[in-house]
Formats: structure tokens, C-alpha cells, sequence
């Protein structure tokens, strides 16, 4: 039996997990992170890739952002198609100077991973939770497996940074929370392929074939996505059709799509997700555990990282001033950001997926929406705040 004793119990060394243990690490708070995959795993999943202004911030503050600086990409703007015409938002002149960073996710979790692992700081490889006890009183414990064997950590607190399958939402007593969900009749097919990216800056379009988007990962790398129905399959497209068809969306005159090897192909379903209480007692929810918003915002991760901030936060102020005040508003302050990403994301996803015939009212709407983006500067400045993300100034209140 592996017995374990910590401040903060992690459930999760994803995004949330991670930036949350270094968080507490550098005002001396102990924690031990328990992550159900192996390393490999969890270093090699592809998924977020757009760092917002805060997210970049806060990797500088916690001293793990060497090579994101390197080797991370700053945008000032984004580009935005409709039918083919393509506008630009810029970001800095729009919001001040803020601006995206482009470095993956992935890339983001090594720095992470390797920064405590260097430090000799714990965390448990293929030790998945199967249970967290005790959370109403102030000695809760998580009940974990690790090569066959069982373990237990006690802690004052735990964090159920655990992504959407997670265990941490399903030890919330039901009557805790409400639920609020809503699926898309569509998917995104995202490719990974090696050519250098036929754009500077990330492009969003909407196609009477449906959305594309054109985002990137490094001078040699570029990520693509195409809107599919929810019942394609991934045999359906080889790579040639892909290349034609992001082509053919992405399409405006005087410019051409590279093409290159792929070497990565998924389908994944867009999905938005929230629940509105993110603690019960001595159990805190961060990131995809508590919400999950479609990715045409590109706020998953970053909102993760800002739930963690606030949590962080509350646990110094525990440990530093004996106070609970900060960690019983945790859910009221995160849930100010989460619903806006919410509601941004979905306005991104209505605005340039196809969901109603080319040419119907809805149509009319989404080409009203964007031409106003071309022709007003408070619209687009609305959305180019959004975009690089909402500085934590404007939910305090
Ligand atoms: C397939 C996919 C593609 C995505 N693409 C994009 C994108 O293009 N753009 C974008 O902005 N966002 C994207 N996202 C969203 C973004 O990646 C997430 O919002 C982000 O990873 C959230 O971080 P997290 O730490 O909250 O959760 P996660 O990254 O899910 O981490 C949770 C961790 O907890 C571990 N875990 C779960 N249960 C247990 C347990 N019982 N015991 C121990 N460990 C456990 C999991 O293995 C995982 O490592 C994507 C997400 C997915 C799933």
C-alpha cells in the first residue's frame, strides 16, 4: 500500500493539474500529482495550440516560459472569410497591445512535466483515482492504483483537474450543481501535416461547403481543420480530398494552400458543457473537468489556466492568512470567465460553420455578422478581446 500525505492532492497532470502544482510550488504550498496515463501518453496528445495573453503571462510568472518564447509564435491578428472575402482583425491596435501566442499544447505539458520532475516533486504516472473520500470534512483522500499496487493520499484539499471523463464531477453530490449542455450537428476533422504554413496568422472561414480554418504550429508545421458531419469517418478522407476541400473553403484570390505529408487525423465532435458550482467542501474542480467549449474560440486550455489561478490563489490565501474567503468565491469568480468563453465560442461556431442551407435566413445572418466585423471597429475590437482573452481586471467586480 503506497500512503501518501500532502497539502494538495492533483487528480491529473493535464493543463489544469500541472499549472496548478507549479502554482502552489512557488509560494511553498506541497502537492502531489496523480495522472492515470503515462507520460508518453500525456506528452503526445495533440490538442490546443493558442496561447491567449493571460496564458502567456502566467507561464512568464511562474518562470517555465524559456522556450515558448524561443520557439512559441506571437500573432497580432487573425483573418477572417466569408464566401472568400477575407478581412483582418488586428489584435495589439485593437485591445492595447495584447496578443496570441502559438505553441501546443503538448509542447506546453513537457515544459511542465520536465520543470517538476527536475525539481524531484511528485507525480504518479499510471495511477489512476478511483476514489476521493472524505470531502466534507478537512482530511479528505484519494484512493489511487499505481502498478497494481494501491495507494492512498491524505491532504487538506484535492483538485480534480481531470479532464471531462474525470472522477472529480462525479464525486459532486448531484444536487450541487446544474448542468448545462448543448452538441453541434457537426465535427471537426483536424489534420497535423508538415508544411510550412501558407499563412501568417490563424484563418477562420466559412465555406457554402462548410468551415475550414487554417492554424499553425511551427515554421515547418501546420494544423488544419475542416467542419464534417458527426457521422463521417476518418476512411472517408484521404489525404488528397483533405487538401482539395481545405483548398476550395480556405480559398481567396491571389493566394494558394500549401500542401504537405500528414501525419496526424482526427474527428472530433464540438461539444459545449458547463456545470455551475465547481466545488463541494474540501473538493475543487478546474479546466475540462468543470467545462468544455467548443474549440473555434480556441479557449479550452486557457480557461483551464485561469480557473487555476483563482484557485491557486484561494489556497494561499489558506495557507498564508488561515482564510477560506477567496476559496468559497472560487466558483462564483471562475464561473464569470467560463460563461463568457462559453458564450464567445459558441458566437465563433454559429458565425462560421454551415448549418442552414447557402442563401437561407441564417445564412443572411452569419454574412451580416461578418461584414459588420469589416465595417465597425468596436465589433471587431469586441472580438479581437475575446480572442486574445479578457484580462483578469474585467471580472472583478
Ligand atoms: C481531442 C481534443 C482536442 C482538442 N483540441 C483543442 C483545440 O484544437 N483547441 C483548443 O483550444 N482546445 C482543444 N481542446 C481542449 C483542450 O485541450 C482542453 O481544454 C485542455 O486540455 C483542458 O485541460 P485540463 O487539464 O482541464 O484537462 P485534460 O487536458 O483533459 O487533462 C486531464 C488529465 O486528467 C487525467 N485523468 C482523468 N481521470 C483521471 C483519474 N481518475 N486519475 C488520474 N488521472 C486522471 C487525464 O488522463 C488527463 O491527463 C481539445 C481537447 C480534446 C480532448
Amino acid at each position: 500500500m503506497i500512503q501518501l500525505k500532502t497539502q494538495v492532492g492533483i487528480i491529473g497532470a493535464g493543463p489544469a493539474g500541472m499549472f496548478l502544482a507549479h502554482w502552489l510550488r512557488k509560494f511553498g504550498i506541497q502537492s502531489v500529482i496523480l495522472e492515470r496515463k503515462s507520460r508518453s501518453n500525456v506528452e503526445g496528445r495533440v490538442r490546443a495550440g493558442l496561447l491567449e495573453q493571460n496564458t502567456q503571462d502566467i507561464l512568464k510568472f511562474l518562470g517555465l516560459a524559456d522556450r515558448m518564447v524561443q520557439q512559441g509564435h506571437l500573432h497580432d491578428g487573425v483573418k477572417l472569410s466569408f464566401d472568400g472575402r477575407r478581412i483582418r482583425v488586428p489584435f495589439g491596435e485593437l485591445t492595447g497591445g495584447r496578443q496570441i501566442m502559438i505553441y501546443g499544447q503538448r509542447e506546453v505539458i513537457k515544459d511542465l512535466t520536465e520543470a517538476w520532475l527536475g525539481q524531484d516533486e511528485r507525480l504518479l504516472f499510471e495511477a489512476p483515482a478511483h476514489e476521493i473520500k472524505d470531502i466534507d470534512t478537512d482530511h479528505p483522500s484519494i484512493h489511487f492504483e499505481h502498478i497494481g499496487e494501491k495507494g492512498i493520499i491524505e491532504c487538506d484539499f484535492v483538485a480534480a483537474c481531470d479532464g471531462f471523463h474525470g472522477l472529480g464531477r462525479k464525486t459532486l453530490p448531484r444536487h450541487a450543481y446544474r448542468e448545462y449542455t448543448t452538441s453541434y450537428p457537426f465535427s471537426w476533422l483536424g489534420i497535423l501535416a508538415h508544411v510550412t504554413p501558407s499563412t501568417d496568422e490563424l484563418i477562420y472561414a466559412y465555406h457554402e461547403r462548410g468551415f475550414a480554418l487554417h492554424s499553425l504550429r511551427s515554421e515547418t508545421v501546420s494544423r488544419l481543420y475542416l467542419q464534417v458531419d458527426n457521422e463521417d469517418h476518418i476512411h472517408n478522407w484521404p489525404d488528397d480530398k483533405i487538401w482539395e476541400e481545405l483548398a476550395v473553403r480556405l480559398g481567396t484570390e491571389g493566394w494558394s494552400l500549401q500542401s504537405g505529408p500528414i501525419f496526424d487525423k482526427s474527428i472530433t465532435p464540438m461539444r459545449s458543457f458547463m456545470i455551475d458550482n465547481m466545488q463541494y467542501g474540501r473538493l475543487f474542480l478546474a479546466g475540462d473537468a468543470a467545462h468544455i467549449v467548443p474549440p473555434t474560440g480556441g479557449k479550452g486550455m486557457n480557461l483551464a489556466i485561469a480557473d487555476v489561478k483563482h484557485l491557486a490563489e484561494g489556497l494561499i490565501d489558506f495557507y498564508e492568512k488561515n482564510s477560506m474567503t477567496r476559496l468559497q468565491k472560487y466558483t462564483q469568480t471562475a464561473l464569470k470567465r467560463v460563461w463568457r468563453a462559453q458564450e464567445f465560442s459558441n458566437f465563433m461556431t454559429q458565425l462560421f460553420h454551415k448549418r442552414d442551407a447557402h442563401g437561407s435566413f441564417q445564412y443572411q445572418l452569419q454574412k451580416a455578422k461578418f461584414d459588420y466585423i469589416g465595417t465597425s471597429k468596436q465589433y471587431a475590437a469586441t472580438i479581437a478581446e475575446n480572442y486574445v482573452g479578457l484580462p483578469f481586471e474585467t471580472f472583478q467586480q
